[in-house]
């Protein structure tokens, strides 16, 4: 695949990029290397004070950024800009809280193991490789980034493809902000360079947000060369509607679940399994509100569902919802290919759906929703943890013992009772399952990339 911008509203290609060379590829990392020394002689206010002038950047050129990241992947513009606002919002969070999160830690009694003193410390592991996707071209890698820099590690970015502007944004960054050179720098490579990257002993770890596929490939690598990997491999969310639930709240929720970011969200609600007493309720407001949607040209402030971000993410969508339609399933709205120009799917709801549609199992990447009706909580419960993913969950309750059953019965890296998955700088985000491991943001995520010493004195 070309490293390109092709702008999805309107098919045309915007910009061609040249892929770095070996020779420019080894001398990054090299860079990247030296900066893992300079940074050690670094402290947290320096580093704080630096994160500080690089989240003042994203804030000062939000607007133009909104714009590069709505015609690269074609988000609607008023999502992109607040992408950009979250992005800087995180990286005051982790300058400002690091140094608690990494702080030495004493053994209260350190006789106990027959020292003086004995504690830990978290120390950065180096250079981390991160293998980012195009969804959220800056977010993705902000919520490493930031952690990541400011434990002292230095990050190398394999951006997706078909976001190289927001690839070479990212690139001079944190050096404008006065980061050490090479503390975090972009390689212009293809998916199939990233193994020997990976592989290259001035490279610590690795981070990949993405498809399966990509994040197998990686986790097998790095395996192979001993180096620590944290994935995050996208999710088919179940969005549970029980009777006690403000049905109408749940419906106009479900909605923004589902077509955020034009369905392109691993922590989409995806599967809507509601309660047989209230799914006509559910059904009907929520299959009407789909069908009013404003889908059309992202860069105009009322469009509330742009194009898909590539040509192949579209027709893998077209091919899940036509093995639907084939193998029985009901199309309540949508299930149709807009004939202007770009990669527009109408937003879809699609009901009755047999065991062996594709769609039970399957990731819809787009603004396709699935309906499911339970007989009871348990049938409710089964159909939510009958898919390998488990990223994230939304319960919709008014009831504690349905409550306390839901948190803890799903089989997935969080819950979200009467409301829609949000990632926040403050909570760790991250899925079991196929949808990978490891944790992102909040302390626990910034500590995957550190080395935990113990020291002990005697
Ligand atoms: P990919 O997983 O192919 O792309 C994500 C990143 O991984 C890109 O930087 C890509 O580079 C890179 N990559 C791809 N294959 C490899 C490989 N074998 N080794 C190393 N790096 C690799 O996602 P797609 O864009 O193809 O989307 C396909 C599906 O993935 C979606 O439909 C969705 O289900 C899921 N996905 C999930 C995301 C999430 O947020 N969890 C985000 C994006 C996709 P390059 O662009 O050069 O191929």
């Amino acid at each position: 695949m070309s490293i390109a911008t092709v702008n999805p509203t309107t098919g045309k290609t915007e910009m061609i990029i040249e892929p770095h060379s070996g020779l420019e590829v080894d001398q990054r990392i090299a860079e990247a290397a030296a900066a893992v020394h300079a940074l050690r002689r670094t402290s947290f206010a320096q580093r704080a004070a630096w994160m500080h002038a690089a989240a003042d950047i994203l804030d000062d050129q939000a607007a133009g950024l909104g714009e590069l990241i709505t015609v690269e992947m074609g988000k609607p513009i008023a999502q992109s800009v607040a992408e950009v606002v979250k992005s800087a919002k995180a990286m005051r969070f982790y300058a400002d809280n690091s140094a608690t999160f990494l702080a030495d830690a004493p053994l209260d009694d350190p006789t106990q193991v027959g020292a003086s003193q004995a504690w830990t410390r978290y120390e950065p592991l180096g250079v981390v490789l991160a293998v980012m996707p195009w969804n959220y071209p800056l977010w993705q890698v902000i919520r490493f980034a930031a952690p990541a820099l400011m434990a002292g590690n230095a990050g190398l970015l394999k951006h997706a493809s078909n976001v190289p502007q927001a690839a070479l944004f990212l690139d001079t960054l944190f050096e404008r902000a006065g980061f050490p050179k090479g503390s975090f720098r972009t390689l212009l490579i293809g998916g199939a360079e990233v193994g020997a990257v990976l592989a290259d002993a001035r490279v610590a770890a690795v981070t990949l947000t993405g498809s399966e596929p990509a994040g197998r490939s990686v986790a097998a690598i790095a395996g192979d060369h001993v180096k620590k990997a944290v994935l995050e491999l996208g999710g088919s969310d179940p969005f549970i509607v029980m009777p006690s639930a403000d049905v109408a709240a749940a419906a106009a929720t479900a909605v923004r679940a589902r077509i955020s970011n034009n369905g392109q969200s691993c922590i989409a609600g995806k599967r809507f399994i509601v309660h047989d007493a209230v799914y006509d309720e559910f059904a009907a407001a929520f299959t009407a509100q789909m069908a009013a949607l404003v889908v059309g040209d992202p860069l105009l402030p009322e469009t509330q569902v742009g194009p898909l971000a590539t040509e192949p993410g579209r027709q893998e969508l077209i091919e899940l919802v036509d093995d639907a339609r084939a193998a029985g399933a009901t199309i309540l709205t949508g299930g149709t290919v807009p004939g202007a120009p770009g990669w527009f799917y109408a937003p879809t709801v699609i009901a009755d759906l047999p065991d062996n549609a594709r769609l039970v199992q399957e990731e819809a990447f787009g603004p396709v929703a699935s309906l499911y009706r339970a007989r009871d909580r348990e049938d409710a419960l089964r159909i939510a943890n009958q898919t390998t993913f488990g990223l994230s969950s939304s319960v919709w309750t008014n009831d504690p013992e349905d409550e306390s059953v839901f948190i803890s019965g799903l089989d997935a890296g969080a819950v979200f009772v009467n409301g829609m998955t949000v990632s926040y700088q403050e909570l760790p985000f991250g899925g079991i399952k196929r949808s990978g491991f490891g944790r992102e943001l909040a302390a626990v995520g910034q500590r995957e990339f550190c080395n935990l010493k113990t020291i002990w004195k005697a």
